[in-house]
């Protein structure tokens, strides 16, 4: 299957879109993990990305769309994949329609993660990812780690995003009701947009998911 995942920051699209994957065995492909590792291995890319991020801003779509097609074009992807934080605004949908139209592939749903604004400010304040692998989520007050700062997952060290501060916050969620919620009304446009209450246990959310997907839209 080829999936986007699209919700304001903070409505569990990493959380989820890891658990997804897992279950439909497709890979999970986070832009956002994309530049974070190009920023902490010191590439052109993730210096150029470096600034929007900490402002809360999108990256510019040159960066973006070129290592978002890229990523995609490695042969996990060739039979499905699930996108997260890709498509953030109109002109990168329709890139990405472009991109696979190429091959003759095209999107199969578009899960729309639907969470109040207040919960999503108190999720991201709380939030702590792990250094080695960023689909390892936790949150201090809702899914707390067994020891502080340290992933049960793995054991890896977890750290705060540099761009859930407060202000970044108010801007992600500026760029997100400004360039992000219209792809959603294109996407519906397609008719391939299923919208998925995300308040509650994850695992529920991640069944509400898997039963929308099953689902026509
Ligand atoms: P995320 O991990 O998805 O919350 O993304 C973190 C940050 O990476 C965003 O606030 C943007 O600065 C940047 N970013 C991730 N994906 C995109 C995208 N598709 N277009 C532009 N910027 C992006």
């Amino acid at each position: 299957m080829r999936i986007v995942l699209v919700g304001p920051p903070g409505a569990g699209k990493g959380t989820q879109a890891a658990y997804l994957a897992e279950n439909l065995s497709i890979p999970h492909i986070s832009t956002g993990d994309l530049f974070r590792a190009n920023i902490s291995q010191g590439t052109e890319l993730g210096k150029q990305a470096k600034a929007y991020m900490d402002a809360g801003r999108l990256v510019p779509d040159e960066v973006t769309i070129g290592m978002a097609e890229d990523r995609l074009l490695q042969p996990d992807a060739a039979r499905g994949f699930l996108l997260d934080g890709f498509p953030r605004n109109v002109g990168q949908a329709q890139a990405l329609d472009a991109f696979l139209a190429k091959t003759k592939v095209s999107l199969d749903a578009v899960l729309d993660l639907e969470v109040p604004e207040e919960e999503v400010v108190k999720r991201i304040a709380g939030r702590r990812l792990c250094r080695n692998d960023g689909s390892h989520v936790f949150h201090v007050e809702y899914n707390p780690p067994a020891d502080d700062n340290v992933c049960d997952t793995c054991g890896g060290e977890l750290y705060q995003r540099s761009d859930d501060t407060e202000e970044a916050v108010r801007i992600r969620l500026e760029e997100y009701h400004s360039k992000t919620e219209p792809i959603i009304d294109y996407y519906k446009q397609q008719g391939l947009v299923r919208t998925i209450p995300a308040l509650g246990k994850v695992a529920e959310v991640t069944q509400r998911a898997m039963d929308a997907l099953q689902r026509e839209a």
